[in-house]
């Protein structure tokens, strides 16, 4: 299979997610999450984990600079330069989406659609593995006891999905990533898929959605 080089856009809630891991599966590209990774940082305790958590439970989002060295990184692994990848989080600023273009093309960026009124009721069900970032729902629980099906860690809330901590990101959402789906718009990269629906229609629609693209610039 060809490597796709893959970006998602949603507001909080909208499954960004939870169809990222999916459509990464499906296209045999690294799924990479700064928001995991950010997480995963601030769980080690290390000082640089202690400052973006900061951040993470602010709801704020993080330095252009910083988010770039750890993308930059990123980027230069083996898996990447293999299999391209799906980006879950990054770019969040126009400053970010015209960095990673200096990067890397972009084959699509997809911008997961879902209601504001929506997306606040998802989040407070919501519910993540601490351990491997598995997510999972009040509505659909892990099989035992709150215990991760995929790698029996513990199942908690998210310390960033209080309600100011989310009003904080659907504000940052608004201010500072619309400009940047609009920036990759502009530049014909963009595709706007219905994130209503349940969990394997979406993923179907964003399947279709970035054949199509990838279809059309020759992939
Ligand atoms: P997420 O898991 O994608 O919702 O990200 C959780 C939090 O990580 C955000 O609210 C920000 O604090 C931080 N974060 C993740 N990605 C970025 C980014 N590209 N730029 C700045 N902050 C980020």
């Amino acid at each position: 299979m060809k490597r796709v080089r893959l970006v998602m856009f949603g507001r909080q809630g909208a499954g960004k997610g939870t169809q990222s891991k999916a459509l990464a599966r499906h296209y045999g590209a690294p799924h990479i999450s700064t928001g995991d990774m950010l997480r995963d940082a601030a769980n080690d305790g290390s000082a640089v984990g202690l400052k973006a958590k900061e951040y993470l439970d602010a709801g704020k989002l993080l330095p252009d600079a910083v988010m770039l060295d750890v993308i930059g990184e990123r980027l230069e692994r083996d898996d990447v330069v293999a299999n391209g990848f799906l980006l879950d989080g990054f770019p969040r600023t126009l400053p970010q989406a015209e960095a990673l273009l200096d990067l890397t093309p972009v084959d699509v960026a997809v911008n997961l659609e879902v209601p504001e009124s929506l997306v606040i009721a998802r989040i407070s069900g919501r519910r993540i593995c601490r351990s491997c970032g598995a997510i999972y729902s009040t509505a659909d629980p892990p099989a035992d006891d709150w215990t991760c099906n995929v790698c029996g860690g513990d199942v908690v809330q998210r310390d960033d999905d209080t309600p100011d901590a989310v009003a904080a990101r659907l504000e940052a959402y608004a201010e500072k990533t619309l400009p940047a789906v609009a920036w990759f718009a502009e530049r014909g990269l963009l595709v706007v898929v219905d994130g209503v629906g349940a969990t394997e229609v979406v993923t179907d629609r964003l399947v279709s959605a970035i054949d199509g693209r990838l279809a059309h610039v020759g992939g």
